[in-house]
């Protein structure tokens, strides 16, 4: 099965508490300063979703791959996804998420 996440990136704002992508801080994935595009991952936090040298994977990009190692954080950060913005996905997807992290959360007595 295939779900997408929608992950807009935002140039964010770090100087005008105003703007509606005012979100001064550290990026989640370098801990550097956020600068240029951004994205959030729920779970995770704001990302980098350009780099300065266009051969290096973006934090968005690595914060994604390193999900894919570890089913349960996946899991749940789908479900943070899916719990923000429920319709945006349908109910086959939802009862998925569902029944993926009620089986990958149990563990053995
Ligand atoms: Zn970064």
């Amino acid at each position: 099965m295939r779900i997408t996440l929608d992950l807009p990136d935002f140039t964010l704002d770090d100087t005008d508490p105003n703007d509606p992508h005012f979100n001064p801080g550290l990026c989640a994935g370098c801990g550097n300063e956020r600068w240029g595009r951004m994205a959030r991952l729920h779970g995770t936090g704001w990302l980098h979703t350009q780099t300065d040298d266009d051969t290096e994977p973006t934090c968005r990009q690595k914060a994604l791959d390193n999900l894919q190692t570890n089913p349960l954080s996946a899991w749940q950060t789908i479900a943070l996804h899916i719990a923000k913005y429920p319709s945006r996905h349908d109910a086959a997807t939802i009862r998925a998420v569902l029944r993926h992290l009620t089986n990958t959360s149990q563990t053995p007595n």
